[in-house]
């Protein structure tokens, strides 16, 4: 896969060949640099983040956004998130009948790469279990199976860049039994083999996908059946590795450690994040970049850390600043000093507040926008710090510096959707987002600090089991829903162009 000179080679790859070329790497478990390049897409040096994507858009940033102020080279697309109506009606996006349909259908650039999973990242678990032909699915009207070869269809219709193969894991489920760690791994080799198989049937006329394979979160001589047959027969059909357990990364078989390793281990923070680099990690989703922006929290750390100012302070600094509070309100510093995005050189802090104060969507478009940059920045120090030989010392410097964890939530996010929720809490009573307003005379009993907050529109947030709330809306159709059985419900199931 690396060549001496990648960019020469380049033009001579068939169109829809993924090239990973190793840039500096000093061993199996180690930190690495590297590039991901595919004709026609912008290339991404590694380590890298792409953008992770709710109902194919990053939220909060329209795709006009994203070309000016995000500029990210990649984003991961959920295929939960498309097929809503299924299996009752054919879903819109199989409809739209233009080349490259699904860019087209979400409206990102050309030269983004688009990589497509089955599930969001992190997925949110589904009360029905896999079964040997079917995983479960959380559409945003229900819970869904789909077959493994509804996939491989809708992967073909969608032509998407990169497909990250069907992995059977039990999410959400804490203690998995031996046995069903057994099946695990063959139901996933089955659907590698499957979707292999269907790719290497579509025409040369049309476009091929690129296949990471996934490797589950499992012991390796649990999954070695899957392991081997990896090694064996598909090792020129992949084109690199998804991989849903970071720690497991010492158990990789040599022969698989030159594919580019995306990461579907959610990182709880940026240490973690480094972690998982120090392990030689590639590529990341990282979903705490949006529920920070929604909670309302600018990201506020670089890589490496800054020096100590004063050696003997032994309190670390934030991870992030929390815009809800109200010390911001008359601040008109930008969220973070030296920060080059859009938010930081166009707007200050107190504007930043005001706009969440008054729910208005683009305070949480600046915050997400701002992430964005923030852990874009983080990614270009990791390289660099990869690259002069200072990683191991700069991860100690980083850890030392900041707190362990990001910043607790204080203030209301915007209006929660329907994926947000955890499955177990589906038959809860109570309104799930709060009412807008209330009235007046409720408003009395109020202390003075709690009014002034009021003022600012900022809820006083009393219950804090009403902050991770649900849209009503987007739980039509999940609650009460009828327990359809799987032959009905595959019955109708058909991508349309399906010739496979
Ligand atoms: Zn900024």
């Amino acid at each position: 896969m690396s060549s001496a000179n990648p960019a020469a080679n380049l033009n001579q790859l068939p169109p829809e060949m993924l090239d990973f070329t190793l840039l500096k790497t000093t061993g199996a478990l180690a930190p690495r640099l590297a590039r991901l390049s595919l004709a026609g897409r912008k290339p991404i040096l590694t380590p890298a983040f792409i953008g992770n994507t709710s109902r194919g858009v990053i939220p909060h940033v329209s795709q006009d956004n994203f070309r000016k102020c995000v500029g990210l080279n990649g984003v991961y697309v959920a295929l939960e998130d498309f097929v809503e109506k299924h299996p009752q009606k054919t879903p819109p996006i199989f409809l739209y009948d233009v080349p490259d349909p699904l860019r087209r259908f979400i409206a990102f650039p050309q030269d983004t790469l688009l990589v497509l999973g089955a599930r969001r990242t992190p997925p949110i678990p589904c009360p029905n279990a896999n079964t040997n032909t079917e995983i479960s699915l959380l559409t945003s009207v229900g819970f869904k199976a789909m077959s493994s070869d509804y996939y491989a269809a809708a992967a073909r219709k969608l032509q998407p860049d990169i497909v990250v193969g069907l992995a059977d894991i039990p999410f959400g489920q804490e203690a998995v039994g031996t046995k069903r760690k057994d099946k695990m791994s063959d139901r996933t080799e089955t659907w590698m083999r499957d979707i292999t198989a269907k790719r290497s049937s579509i025409g040369k006329d049309e476009k091929r996908f690129s296949i990471f394979a996934p490797i589950l979160p499992i012991e390796r001589d649990l999954q070695s059946w899957y392991l081997e047959h990896l090694m064996e027969n598909m090792l020129d059909k992949i084109s690199g590795l998804a991989i849903y357990d970071a720690y497991l990364l010492d158990e990789l078989p040599e022969e698989l450690l030159r594919f580019p390793r995306l990461s579907l281990h959610v990182p709880a923070s940026p240490q973690e994040l480094l972690r998982q680099v120090s392990l030689g990690m590639d590529i990341f989703t990282i979903p705490f970049v949006s529920s920070a922006t929604d909670a309302g929290i600018a990201l506020d750390f670089t890589f490496p850390a800054p020096e100590k100012s004063d050696s003997s302070e032994s309190s670390r600094q934030s991870l992030g600043i929390d815009m809800w509070q109200a010390s911001h309100a008359e601040s008109v510093t930008p969220l973070t000093e030296g920060c080059t995005c859009y938010a930081c050189t166009t707007h200050h802090r107190a504007y930043i507040q005001h706009l969440l104060s008054a729910k208005e969507m683009l305070g949480w478009v600046l915050i997400q926008i701002h992430n964005h940059g923030i852990l874009d920045a983080f990614f270009a120090g990791v390289r660099t710090s990869i690259e002069s030989g200072t990683f191991d010392a700069d991860v100690a410097a980083y850890e030392a510096f900041y707190e362990p964890t990001l910043p607790e939530k204080t203030g209301q996010g915007p209006r929660v959707r329907g994926y947000q929720f955890q499955s177990q809490e589906h038959g809860k009573a109570g309104k799930k987002n709060p009412k807008g307003f209330k009235k007046l005379n409720g408003e009395a009993e109020m202390n003075g600090e709690v009014r002034l907050k009021a003022a600012h529109g900022q809820q006083p947030n009393r219950k804090p089991a009403m902050r991770d709330v649900i849209d009503d809306e987007a739980l039509l159709g999940l609650v009460g829903m009828e327990r359809v059985e799987p032959e009905v419900q595959m019955e109708s199931l058909k991508v349309e162009d399906d010739s496979s």
